[in-house]
């Protein structure tokens, strides 16, 4: 038994950083990659003794902090449909962001199992983001580094039950 993770989130928050350190790649070309499609990035994720799915949500670079196109809903819907479990990403360096609410509305909606991670929250960057993040009502928010590997055990720790 095995499950697939979907990382979510609006762009900038690290959500490729994350995907390529659970994939272990760092250069990980999208061409190379099976079940590639343009916005949805999929890979073989590792974590300690876990193996699972991983799905990265691209293809939205483009989009603003404040705005929210239809695409990028849609796209977060395809994902969490995908996935057993969604990693909600915010950047704890900038805390909860109107675009974030808007993501977890989203999630809400669609019923989905939420992960919260507080990104870029390497040494006690994040610990104000990380307050912040109770307040999308999605439960303690695990604080990461995907850039720096901070926050794995915890991850594992919480991923763990659903392997
Ligand atoms: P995405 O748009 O959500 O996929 O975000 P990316 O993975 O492309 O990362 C956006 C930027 O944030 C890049 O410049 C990363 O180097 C940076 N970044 C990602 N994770 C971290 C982190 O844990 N700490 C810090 N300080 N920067 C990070
Ligand atoms: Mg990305």
């Amino acid at each position: 038994m095995t499950f697939t993770l979907a990382i979510v989130g609006r762009p900038n928050v690290g959500k490729s950083t994350l995907f390529n350190r659970l994939v272990g790649r760092k250069l990980a070309l999208v061409d190379d990659q099976p079940g590639v499609t343009r916005d949805l990035r999929e890979g073989d994720a590792r974590l300690m003794d876990l193996r699972f799915t991983v799905i990265d949500t691209a293809g939205l670079e483009e989009v603003t902090d404040d705005s929210l196109q239809g695409r990028m809903r849609r796209l977060t819907e395809r994902a969490v449909d995908m996935a057993d479990i969604c990693l909600f990403l915010i950047d704890g360096r900038v805390g909860v962001t109107p675009s974030d609410e808007v993501f977890a509305d989203i999630l809400r909606k669609r019923g989905a199992t939420v992960i919260l991670g507080v990104n870029k929250a390497e040494g006690k960057a994040g610990d104000a983001g990380a307050i912040e993040a109770w307040g999308l009502g999605l439960g303690e928010p695990v604080r990461l580094s995907a850039e720096h590997g901070e926050g794995m055990e915890d991850l594992y720790h919480i991923l763990r039950p659903h392997a």
